[in-house]
């Protein structure tokens, strides 16, 4: 006897949502739900799914194990062929600072800030300003405000630091921080240089280091020494 509604009519769209839905729970449950029937087998290959898959940053290298005979068709390869921000971000960082090609790194660092990933925004910002192209520091402390008024600073500093952290690759490319390539030039400002001596105490005298819901630069009322101070965060985020 057949059942009045089977599953296997639920129309593709739905069947999509609902992978979508299981991968960003968990990969190896879309693996299950994939075997399952034709139907479900065919939602889980499409783009959306792949974008939305959840992959800790220590499972990454699990998931990037390609099949025998089969090199460079794995599940990760796939997830970046279909614009997984997260993915993509994280290629980025390493191609940037773990010794891959930096022209291709900031490229996809920009590609990815652009699709409004806010930690490839922070990147981009922090790059930007890091150098000493007037117009792209500009560029780059726009950034920075957006993401200052948004309230995101705090969440995209702990997003890169994991990727940094989480990565078994010596470190080749460490940013440094130039004295000249500050960002506030004013000789009126009351704050200026003062930058570097309140990150260390907030670092190393309170024990705080990421998070700036408690204390940080958010007092200063310059804003090109806040962006100062977030460089100052930034080159540090390296520190093993
Ligand atoms: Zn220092
Ligand atoms: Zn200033």
């Amino acid at each position: 006897m057949e059942r009045p509604t089977s599953t296997a009519n639920l129309p593709h769209d739905v069947w999509t949502l609902i992978a979508a839905k299981t991968a960003a729970q968990s990969v190896r449950d879309l693996c299950s739900l994939r075997m399952s029937c034709t139907a479900a087998r065919n939602a889980g290959d499409e783009d959306f799914v792949y974008q939305c898959a959840s992959i800790p940053i220590l499972d990454q290298w699990w998931w990037s194990v390609s099949p025998m005979h089969q090199q460079g068709r794995n599940f990760l390869a796939r997830c970046r062929q279909s614009g997984h921000l997260e993915i993509l971000f994280r290629d980025a960082v390493s191609d940037l600072f773990l010794g891959g090609c930096r022209f291709t790194g900031m490229e996809t660092m920009h590609a990815v800030a652009a699709h409004g990933h806010s930690a490839a925004q922070y990147t981009v910002s922090m790059m930007l300003m890091l150098g000493d192209d007037v117009e792209a520091k500009i560029k780059g402390l726009e950034t920075f405000r957006g993401l200052e008024a948004a309230g995101s600073l705090t969440i995209c500093k702990l997003v890169f630091r994991d990727v940094i952290q989480g990565s078994w690759t010596h470190l080749r490319h460490v940013p440094v921080l130039n004295g000249e390539n500050l960002v506030c030039v004013s000789h009126a400002c009351p704050s200026r240089g003062n930058m570097g001596a309140i990150y260390h105490h907030q670092r190393y005298g309170r024990g705080w280091h990421v998070n700036d819901g408690d204390g940080g630069a958010a007092h200063i009322p310059c804003v090109h020494c806040r962006a100062d101070y977030e460089l100052i965060l930034f080159v540090h985020l390296f520190d093993s």
